[in-house]
């Protein structure tokens, strides 16, 4: 009997007032149930409101050192239980366990990161312009956080949101992707075990549509921080209008690797592997495209051809894997339909471009990686973010051509270029329209203290990450102490 699972609701698990749930299996083996779930409504966000906001009126007063001291033993919980939640996540979400002890590696330097933050949450101090009077901006914690993630970094995600925001005196309603309900579940029991008080962090689990929905319109939640695609980003920004919410979307990307004729042509393929098919291309940073200068075009396909064949599909918690599953059936599809759409619009597939179903493969939603060249900057595979093992190889002749492409679609989130020649370098950092340039690194490899995000239609411009997503989480009052003990004008006495 697979195990089940409830929601956290001010302090205690329950399940969905309705008594419904949802199952959720492993990508590598459907035969496998990893849990049962509460399929949660709009009254479960309203008990989990309540006490997010019953809650937030002692947490918001506790001195941020100590909610900081609470983020430093969620970090050594974090760091105890590192590899069973990386295997729980390949089990819940199929990417290598590489990868996964990576994802929770994250949350652990977010969790210190937020520790030390407690005792900065820095402010300003300014002169005032009339004497015998002292002004200050200082930070001060929002209210309730509603917290919507998606499911590929079922770890990272979460606690780059949940972190900061509890750090900073919010408290939480958080409501997990419905393919990796498992480690957020465990979060939330860390964060139990560290201390949390009750009601500050709440998990509901179920639907976008039902449980997402009802957060973002819900009238008493403050905040909404968003990760997922662009079109549901679009769907929350209208449904948390009407309570005029601040909101933070983390969407969408069709990231581009750039390969100059100067370039390390070893590191750029190793590069760009790791980029295209790692988390088996399902990364809001997957590198989508690859640009080649034309003077390398054909010796650079070679080898890139060459390797990709030979990576290894498997179940992510053996050893020998290289890429794991797509995450769920609809996913593969959405994968193989984009497969579809290139050929027609007449690109070459150079590499995969079907299902996998070899040894150990007949159970999981498995796709071969996949390559097209001789693709055109206006085909739909290179300007729509498919979120699957496909790449999409264009060429250009010089740097110029190559930043134009790069920014040739409506996203603006990560972007790479290989090159020896520091000129060029410096041109795309300068003209690259995207929130993060990395050079001679693939487009995926953020790290947790520096901020994260994109322009255009990825985001709304905040940033997470480092120092930056503390502007989010808290508001900022301007406060004045006059002690001259008479009335004093700004803008007037003094002119
Ligand atoms: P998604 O379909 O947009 O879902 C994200 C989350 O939103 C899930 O928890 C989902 O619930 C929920 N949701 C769906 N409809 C909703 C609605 N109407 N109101 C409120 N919540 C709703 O994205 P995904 O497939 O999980 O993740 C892939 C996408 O995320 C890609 O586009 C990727 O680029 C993006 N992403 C962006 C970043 C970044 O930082 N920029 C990072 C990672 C991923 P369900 O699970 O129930 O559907
Ligand atoms: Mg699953």
């Amino acid at each position: 009997m697979p195990q089940k699972f409830q929601n956290f609701i001010n302090g205690k698990w329950v399940d969905a007032k309705s008594g419904r749930t949802f199952e959720n299996r492993n990508p590598a083996n459907w035969d496998e149930v990893v849990g049962i779930f509460p399929k949660s409504g709009k009254e479960d966000v309203d008990e989990a409101v309540k006490a997010a906001r019953a809650a937030f009126e002692k947490w918001r007063l506790m001195p941020a050192p100590k909610r900081g001291d609470i983020m430093r033993k969620v970090g050594d919980l974090l760091v105890a239980h590192k590899e069973e939640l990386a295997r729980e996540m390949t089990r819940e979400m199929g990417k290598v366990l590489l990868e996964t002890r990576g994802d929770v590696q994250e949350g652990i330097d977010t969790a210190y990161y937020a520790s030390s933050e407690g005792r900065r949450l820095f402010g300003h101090t300014v002169p005032s312009e009339l004497p015998n009077k002292f002004a200050m901006a200082i930070r001060v914690p929002i209210g309730v956080a509603g917290i919507i993630t998606p499911w590929n970094f079922p770890m990272a995600i979460p606690t780059w949101k949940i972190f900061p925001a509890i750090l900073s005196g919010n408290t939480v309603v958080f409501k997990p992707a419905t393919d990796t309900p498992k480690t957020a579940t465990t979060l939330i029991e860390i964060l139990m075990e560290a201390g949390i008080p009750e009601g500050v962090v709440n998990i509901v689990h179920g639907g976008g549509s039902e449980v997402g929905n009802a957060i973002t319109s819900h009238p008493d939640v403050d905040l909404i921080s968003f990760t997922g695609s662009t079109l549901v980003g679009k769907q929350i920004s209208k449904s948390s209008s009407d309570t005029l919410k601040r909101v933070s979307l983390e969407l969408g990307g069709k990231n581009a690797q750039i390969v100059m004729d100067d370039a390390d042509l070893d590191l750029a393929l190793d590069g760009v592997l790791w980029g295209a098919f790692g988390t088996t291309g399902q990364r809001c940073t997957a590198t989508s495209r690859l640009i080649l200068h034309e003077k390398i075009y054909d010796k650079f396909m070679t080898m890139l051809v060459d390797r990709t064949k030979k990576l290894r599909l498997g179940d992510g918690l053996l050893q020998s894997t290289d890429v794991g599953p797509c995450v769920n059936e609809s996913q593969r599809k959405t994968v193989a339909s984009y497969v579809e759409i290139g050929q027609q619009e007449g690109a070459t597939l150079v590499a995969g471009g079907a299902d996998a179903n070899g040894d150990g493969l007949s159970k999981g939603w498995f796709y071969q990686p996949t390559i097209f060249s001789d693709v055109k900057p206006t085909m739909r595979i290179a300007k729509e973010e498919i979120f699957g093992p496909v790449l999409s190889v264009i060429r250009a002749k010089d740097v110029e051509e190559s930043i134009r492409i790069l920014n040739d679609t409506i996203y603006g989130l990560s972007s790479s270029i290989y090159t020896r020649d520091v000129n060029k370098a410096f041109v795309a950092i300068r003209d690259i329209k995207a929130g993060i340039t990395y050079v001679n690194v693939p487009t995926i490899g953020a790290e947790a203290h520096l901020p994260f995000g994109g322009v255009k239609q990825t985001g709304n411009g905040h940033r997470e990450g480092g120092w930056t997503v503390y502007d989010f989480f808290t508001e900022w009052k301007a406060v004045y102490v006059d002690y001259s003990g008479k009335l004093q004008r700004a803008q007037i006495d003094n002119y």
